[in-house]
């Protein structure tokens, strides 16, 4: 018995040093260590590309020109952007570290693919930066959610892309992440054979929100970002829900 009452007296400073402790770690843990560059596999800090890599992965932001200021896909001289639905998408705004395209896209495949976990980390640090440099910031009290994978997808590589890079995330820019707060309202099958057309048919009501988020700034996590009918899809059921904006931050935007 007074082992029991040790053991319940210890646990809750230990758990509130931990916390501390979680908040105080400035990175990554992954990041401090020493590691090998993602895409050239030369020296370089672990979850980070060498600068070279780095730029060029980061080249297609840089130098790509105008872009819609809502869903970030490249204009290439278009007045008016052809992803944008007429009546505007239910999220206010898309972040992306970069376009779908080589060599970033090697990043998102051996994530996706080659169960390259490390990528996660490495994809994450990008679009934390990403998420520094855009404006206007996001507010301390922002919740990250992760685009809830199907089910055929999570047994078929044993995780969910989304979510990794949203854990991973959480850690660097210090936001709350809770990933329970989305779910699937039905399984879906891949988008990936569908055309832009239909992935925004298909995306309609694929998602419920399952918890508080009234009141509530809510940035949804997703690996690549092709038409935004899938986070249009998120941010309709989390603003039926109560949450006052809904941010899309994502790796990769797909170009036209
Ligand atoms: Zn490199
Ligand atoms: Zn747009």
């Amino acid at each position: 018995m007074a082992y029991m009452n040790f053991l319940r007296e210890s646990a809750a400073p230990i758990a509130a040093l931990m916390r501390r402790l979680h908040g105080a770690l400035p990175l990554d843990p992954a990041a401090l260590a020493p590691g090998h560059c993602d895409l050239c596999q030369c020296a370089s800090r672990a979850s980070r590309l060498c600068p070279y890599c780095r730029g060029l992965v980061l080249a297609s932001m840089a130098n790509g020109g105008a872009r819609c200021a809502v869903c970030r896909l490249r204009l290439d001289g278009r007045k008016r952007c052809p992803d944008c639905p007429p009546g505007g998408y239910a999220f206010d705004r898309i972040i992306a570290a970069f376009d779908y395209a080589a060599p970033g896209d090697l990043l998102i495949h051996q994530l996706k693919s080659r169960g390259k976990f490390i990528s996660a980390a490495t994809l994450a640090g990008l679009l934390a930066d990403a998420v520094q440099d855009a404006g206007p910031p996001l507010s301390k009290a922002t919740i990250l959610v992760s685009v809830p994978a199907g089910r055929a997808a999570v047994l078929r590589r044993g995780f969910n892309p989304a979510a990794e890079i949203a854990r991973s995330l959480s850690r660097r820019l210090r936001l709350a992440h809770r990933p329970e707060l989305l779910v699937r309202a039905r399984d879906g099958a891949s988008q990936t054979r569908l055309n832009r057309h239909e992935r925004g048919l298909h995306a309609r009501a694929l998602f419920r929100c399952a918890g508080d988020v009234s009141g509530r700034d809510i940035a949804v996590v997703d690996d690549v970002l092709t038409t935004g009918s899938t986070l249009h899809s998120i941010a309709l059921a989390l603003k039926e829900a109560g949450a006052a904006s809904v941010c899309g931050l994502v790796v990769a935007r797909t170009p036209y």
